[in-house]
């Protein structure tokens, strides 16, 4: 893949911003921090998912404050629908004594402190740095991750290396946004196992090479099955019968010397 240059990089945000014009987070929040705890419950889990959730708590529980009143129990029973909700409901309250301890009730500006919060990691601080406070940083998650690759914009191995490359190739004045415009790519158009190149306004500044130019071709993951190849197949091996292991050795019976 041609190495993207700047120029290139700028058109493809020009047309990303064309398209979405005042991009924000779908993630439901209320303060900074709702946005932490709502952030905290998204991962590995869908913004709607969590919108739906947080609903109900976030009217009872808006401040780190009410959060530890309303304790892990009740807020577990809020949470219930969101994957990894028992883990998830310990951070909140975790993450909630601590802002009270350490930073007198508020969220934090600097990445290092709020990384010190249970349950966030770089990418939640990069996200609640943003949105919240406005710093141009890029918080890489999977849709991110695939459209910085795919597209040749910031190729890299970690979520790590993609958030570096980005922050270089990203024109200054189209840094604070980037994040959601990629998202957003990423999740309506740039798809995981099918992207929508054939309506893809960058299509013709993207270095992907397996591009999908029509919406009747099949799924990556889903490859048409001829009756040749699935005949071709090879059929399971039976697996070994296991050797039975247990304390006691097998004695095998001695045989008796015929006698001379
Ligand atoms: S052309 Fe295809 S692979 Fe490239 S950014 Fe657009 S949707 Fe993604």
């Amino acid at each position: 893949m041609a190495k993207m240059t700047r120029a290139t990089a700028r058109k493809i945000f020009e047309r990303l911003a064309e398209a979405a014009p005042a991009p924000k987070t779908e993630l439901h929040y209320k303060n900074p921090y709702t946005l932490v705890v709502a952030v905290a419950l998204s991962a590995q889990a869908t913004d709607e998912g969590v919108n739906k959730a947080t609903k109900s708590l976030f009217e009872v529980a808006d401040t780190p404050e009410k959060m530890l009143e309303l304790g892990e129990k009740k807020l577990g029973d809020y949470i219930k629908t969101i994957g990894l909700w028992r883990n998830k409901a310990k951070n909140v309250i975790a993450l909630s004594k601590k802002l009270i301890d350490d930073f007198g009730g508020a969220v934090p500006k600097t990445r290092e402190d709020l990384e010190t919060l249970p349950g966030v990691g770089r990418k939640t601080a990069n996200v609640v740095m943003n949105v919240a406070f406005g710093e141009p940083t890029i918080a890489v998650d999977t849709h991110i991750f695939r459209v910085g690759n795919r597209t040749g914009l910031a190729p890299g191995k970690t979520p790590l290396d993609v958030e570096l490359g980005l922050e270089k190739i990203v024109p200054a004045d189209f840094l604070l946004n980037a994040h959601h415009w990629l998202i957003l790519h990423g999740r309506y158009i740039c798809k995981a196992r099918k992207p929508e190149c054939w309506r893809c306004p960058i299509a013709d500044l993207c270095g992907f090479k397996e591009k999908v130019m029509s919406p009747h071709a099949p799924k990556k993951s889903e490859p048409k099955k001829t009756a040749a190849k699935a005949a071709k197949k090879p059929a399971k091996k039976k697996p070994a019968a296991k050797k039975k292991l247990s304390g006691k050795p097998k004695l095998r019976p001695v045989k008796k010397k015929a006698a001379r």
